[in-house]
């Protein structure tokens, strides 16, 4: 890939093919997979009008709900229902005067803001009660319309429709203009437009396949360690490190915000820089997807079985803390991994056992001493002599591998967990990360 002082990724096809969830039969083969296929869409400025009309609408309804719930709880009544919810923030509101304007733009559009409420709480629900496993979820917050990401989805109810002359017709939006820079399989079940911080305006399709997509199988199973001065490390030895054109941008990135911080508040000169860091971290987002797309579909094609350090484990026990600026770019990272290894028929394994995986020797399993952060290799008393980083991947395996001989499994796809930090408008992070935005992410 060529990359030029001027140069802006476009999203890559492998790019837009994003599951957001699968079905699974009893012989775990994947079904169906719902898939995201992200474009470039150029609505024009009267239509850039009505856009964000409708983002306004849809966080009004989205704030209106959550504050309804919590007065609601603070006054000890009990929780509002989905549908109650629906009647009073939406049909109701519409008739009175201080709502009135929700009438502009399509229900479905509010319907869809207060179903993602609605699953920010469900998610919060089953997290403080342990239904949900990883990383606590926090209640749903407030939106903002200083949000650097604004977003609304259309469902098919919603007639929305791709035209014979390839624009985007949305109602009570217009006809959008799209780039396709791939044709869809088939007709798409919803539809998310979105705006990044950049200005950037996208469709986000989701789509179903029923295509079988298993690869070949192969030999090799893989263990992926979060390395400490790489960005991965494998069981095999490989040591993979942040391309240089991204931490070329990284750093460009970080030069930006570092001006942005001597402006004055309220001036111009602040506004121009904050596009300015919008735009650059638009670019580092975009170049560090597509490089994490390309890594981890060779990953995934190489290899039959593929296990990684679960991060939320990572998390709790950080003598490792070195590593956590790597952090949310292990989660997008591995999120790829895990939903490309269930549509190509690959094993896939989260360790979450946390066990000392840097300083066990993966040949006797005697656990030593532990080690300074800048001790990159050590001999064991057996003789061995370790990597530190491939040490730990090749124990991430054995761990992998165990776990997935104790559930009895052979190669068996789990669900897929919905697309993290893509175009996605459901509040689904389970382990994600917020600082996913952070400049250090490579
Ligand atoms: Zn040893």
């Amino acid at each position: 890939m060529r990359v030029g002082e001027r140069f802006v990724p476009e999203l890559r096809d492998e790019d837009q093919r994003v599951p957001s969830s699968c079905a699974i039969n009893q012989h775990g083969i994947v079904l169906l997979v719902q898939l995201r296929y992200n474009f470039r869409v150029y609505p024009t400025p009267g239509q850039q009008v009505e856009l964000a009309r409708a983002f306004g609408c849809a966080r009004v309804v989205f704030n209106d709900g959550l504050r309804l719930r919590q007065e609601a709880r603070e006054q000890g009544l009990p929780y509002v229902s989905d549908a109650e919810l629906s009647k009073r923030i939406i049909t109701q509101a519409k008739g009175t005067p201080q709502r009135a304007w929700l009438g502009e733009v399509s229900s479905v559009v509010l319907q869809q803001a207060l179903a993602d409420l609605n699953t920010a709480y469900r998610n919060f629900f089953a997290s403080i009660t342990g239904k949900r496993k990883g990383r606590t979820v926090a209640p749903p917050r407030f939106r903002s319309r200083k949000d650097n990401r604004q977003a609304i989805r259309f469902t098919k109810n919603s007639r929305f429709k791709v035209l014979d002359n390839g624009r985007l017709r949305l109602p009570k939006i217009g006809d959008l203009a799209v780039r396709w820079s791939r044709t869809l399989p088939s007709d798409p079940s919803s539809v998310a437009i979105i705006r990044d911080a950049a200005g950037r305006y996208f469709a986000s399709f989701v789509v179903q396949t029923g295509e079988d997509e298993t690869l070949p199988p192969v030999e090799s199973e893989v263990g992926i360690d979060l390395g400490l001065t790489h960005f991965a490390v494998m069981s095999n030895g490989t040591k993979i490190a942040a391309p240089k054109f991204l931490r070329r941008a990284a750093r460009k990135l970080k030069r930006l915000q570092q001006s942005l911080s001597r402006k004055r508040r309220g001036s111009n000169n602040r506004k121009k820089a904050v596009l300015k860091v919008a735009r650059a971290h638009a670019r580092v987002a975009d170049t560090r997807r597509d490089w994490q797309h390309k890594l981890s579909t060779s990953i995934v094609r190489e290899n039959q079985a593929i296990f990684v350090e679960d991060l939320c484990v990572v998390g709790l026990g950080r003598t490792r803390l070195a590593k956590s600026v790597h952090d949310a770019g292990w989660a997008s990272f591995t999120g790829m991994v895990e939903y490309k290894a269930a549509r190509y028929g690959r094993a896939f394994g989260r360790v979450d056992r946390f066990f000392p995986s840097t300083r066990m020797c993966s040949q006797c399993g005697r656990i030593n001493e532990k080690m300074a952060l800048n001790v990159r290799a050590w001999d064991c008393r057996c003789g061995a002599t370790h990597n530190r980083d491939v040490n730990a991947a090749i124990n991430v395996r054995a761990a992998g591998q165990a776990d997935l001989n104790a559930r009895g499994a052979h190669v068996r796809p789990g669900l897929i967990p919905a697309a993290r930090n893509e175009a996605g408008t459901h509040p689904d992070a389970a382990c994600s990360t917020r600082s996913v935005e952070g400049i250090f992410v490579l």
